[in-house]
């Protein structure tokens, strides 16, 4: 028997909900990550300079067609990309790989990985900014050297034009987001963790999706017929007929629960004794807004804004950030759109943002604020367009990763210069606007007394909440299994933030992935949150539940909840209590 069509089941997490069966699409993003290293015989070495040298040249001439096709708007683009072009043959690349080939006989990809290593160590050091970012420049030019060298083709997302299922090692969230929905009917991926933004947008766009697979690439061949069930966390490779016809039956049968919820999902999310939820959307882009009002949400709870900036060459200006802004605060009106500020880095990087050194620890380093305040005209313009933008609908500001009062305030400052700006160019703004921080850093859970003084609203982020608490990567599928949203020492952090907001007369909402998980929302109404954002898609079932519950049970339960020890003791608590309700 052809062992290769014998069905073969793996399990990973889950990462979106839903089920697609179709052909399995290998895509190999980047493919530079695993480099080989061997030794050269003695009569290899010409061949393997030369081969270097061909390599060099091949990426020169590709650099050289990017730069005749780009628009020549994109001026300052061009001049980096020229810088570019003279570094190919840069003392510290060319002649110290050629070297390393010639000296140490290390194959061609090894001797570059060393040399660029080398390179990033003594760049990294370096105060000057005009040092710092050319030892940046030689990375990326290196980069492209590695691709011609290991033959790897760099895949480029939005060109794939087949109806299939994708299958990598690991995709980012800016891949993600470049998925032509009318092609792609899901993914799976080796890497990536439950919480990762990869699967936050799959969420969003309904792309079911199972991450964390460890094998996928090397289990699955490209024609596979697989079947990707998001909801278990399961992929099926070469079904038999009994187990296709099993899992159409289930997709259809998801596909008509999910349906049922959204025909009412107009419904308010009101509990059974009557204490109501304002249950909202979270979105990546202007175009989602639709999807956040056709599922019923009240609102735009968070704005992830950054995605406006990748997949792209340049910072967006100042004036198509405004019209972004304005069209989702005018098709949300009259209801509310949090529009956080740009929270870069961490596993979204920018590509183009070329002057910062790969980072070590990228989700302790210049992330979202950190990066914000020390890059102040970018943060400005993004500010302004927000302000222009208050005046079509209303939009409250949300600053990300705070983790202590001076960021606040330094925020704030640059917020008031702004406003300031526009008043002296009679340009109008709200000046009712509302200005939040995410609790998203342990540190900002604990000071929250102290910060509920400098903002009008909290929002918590408990998806970096986990992360940063538990020191859990959110992205990381070797320790997704410890990765709990009810660890008692996050929902500590939570209930004090709560209790601080209700003492000082705040708003508080909760837009991590926790408020969009039913097996949550008993705690989350007993804790006394009365605002919750989540993936569109998930707005109908969470309000279905919210009316099928009481708002005094749910008081009872979180206070057993807090008895428990640990997350499987809640977990299996709300389970006993709310089982049937939760659907779980
Ligand atoms: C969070 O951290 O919970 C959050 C909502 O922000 P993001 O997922 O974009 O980091
Ligand atoms: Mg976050």
């Amino acid at each position: 028997m052809n062992d290769q069509l014998l069905e073969k089941r793996i399990t990973g997490i889950a990462g979106a909900p839903g089920i697609c069966i179709g052909k399995a699409y290998l895509v190999d993003s980047g493919g530079v990550d695993v480099i080989k290293k061997y030794t050269l015989a003695d009569n290899e070495i010409k061949t393997e300079v030369a081969r270097f040298k061909t390599a060099v040249n091949t990426a020169k001439n590709e650099l050289k067609e990017v730069i005749r096709n780009t628009p020549s708007a994109l001026g300052e683009h061009v001049q980096i990309l020229e810088t570019h072009l003279l570094l190919f043959k840069d003392k510290m690349l060319y002649e110290k790989t050629i070297k390393s080939i010639e000296s140490k006989k290390f194959n061609a990809e090894w001797a570059l990985k060393t040399v660029v290593d080398e390179t990033k160590r003594i760049f990294k050091n370096i105060e000057d900014e005009y040092l710092k970012s050319r030892g940046a420049d030689i990375v990326h030019v290196a980069d492209r050297i590695m691709l011609n060298l290991t033959g790897a083709v760099e895949v480029n997302i939005a060109d794939i034009r087949k109806r299939v299922i994708l299958v990598a090692k690991d995709l980012s969230p800016a891949q993600t987001s470049q998925i032509q929905l009318d092609k792609i009917m899901g993914f799976v991926t080796d890497k990536g963790g439950t919480a990762s933004h990869t699967s936050i947008i799959a969420r969003t766009l309904e792309l079911p999706c199972v991450l964390g697979l460890e094998k996928a690439t090397s289990q699955i061949k490209n024609d596979d017929i697989i079947i990707v069930d998001g909801l278990e966390g399961i992929v099926i490779i070469n079904p038999e007929e009994e187990t296709l016809l099993e899992f159409e039956q289930r997709k259809k049968d998801y596909e008509l629960r999910q349906a049922e919820v959204t025909r009412t999902s107009h419904l308010p999310a009101k509990t059974k004794d009557g204490h109501v939820i304002n249950v909202m959307g979270n979105i990546e882009f202007a175009e989602e807004v639709v999807s956040v009002r056709d599922h019923g949400g009240d609102g735009v709870g968070l704005y992830r804004t950054e995605f406006l900036y990748m997949n792209r060459d340049s910072y967006p200006d100042e004036n198509e950030q405004f019209e972004k802004y304005r069209e989702v605060a005018e098709l949300m009106a009259p209801g509310e759109v949090i529009i956080r500020t740009l929270d870069i880095n961490g596993d979204k990087a920018l590509k183009y943002n070329t002057d910062q050194l790969p980072e070590t620890n990228p989700a302790l380093g210049l992330r979202a604020i950190r990066f914000c305040l020390k890059r102040k005209e970018i943060f400005k313009s993004q500010l302004r367009a927000i302000l222009k933008a208050s005046n079509f609908g209303k939009i409250k500001i949300l600053f990300p990763m705070i983790s202590s009062l001076g960021e606040v305030i330094e925020a704030k400052k640059l917020l008031l210069q702004c406003q300031s700006e526009l008043d002296q160019n009679k340009i109008k703004w709200d000046r009712d606007i509302k200005t939040g921080i995410m609790i998203e850093v342990p540190s900002a859970a604990i000071i929250a007394d102290i910060l509920a003084k400098e903002v009008d609203f909290f929002s918590l982020g408990t998806n970096d909440l986990v992360q940063y608490t538990l020191a859990i990567d959110r992205g990381n599928e070797e320790v997704a299994h410890l990765y709990n949203e009810l660890n008692p020492a996050v929902l500590r952090l939570i209930k004090n933030t709560v209790e601080v907001a209700e003492k000082n007369n705040i708003e508080i909402s909760i837009c991590g992935e926790m408020a969009g998980n039913p097996i949550n929302i008993p705690l989350l109404l007993g804790l006394g949150i009365k605002n919750l954002s989540m993936y569109p898609h998930g707005i109908p079932q969470i309000k279905q539940i919210i009316r099928e519950l009481s708002f005094k049970d749910a008081v009872d339960l979180t206070k057993e909840i807090f008895r428990q020890n640990n997350c499987h003791d809640s977990k299996n608590l709300i389970r006993y209590k709310y089982g049937d309700t939760l659907k779980l």
